[in-house]
């Protein structure tokens, strides 16, 4: 069965698709640190913001909205409103 990343919503079918090709995490290898640890919601926000900039060519504020939206329904932010 396919898992979907808590905090970015991203199908997890692959090893390396999992923080540190871990099946037994619960968020994909894009909302990982480099130590392995999940990123907190300032740092997947900052990164998604960008992400969208770049392949989306919207401006940052606009970008950062979308970023919120689609974050306020992933169960990791479930808090976040
Ligand atoms: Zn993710």
């Amino acid at each position: 069965m396919a898992a979907q990343c808590i905090a970015c919503g991203m199908p997890m079918e692959k090893d390396e698709d999992f923080a540190l090709n871990d099946r037994s995490k619960s968020y994909c290898r894009y909302c990982a640190r480099p130590d392995g640890t999940m990123q907190n919601y300032d740092e997947k926000l900052a990164g998604m913001t960008g992400f969208i900039v770049r392949t989306q060519g919207v401006t940052e504020a606009a970008a950062r909205e979308a970023a919120r939206t689609m974050m306020a329904g992933l169960p990791a932010w479930a808090s976040k409103k």
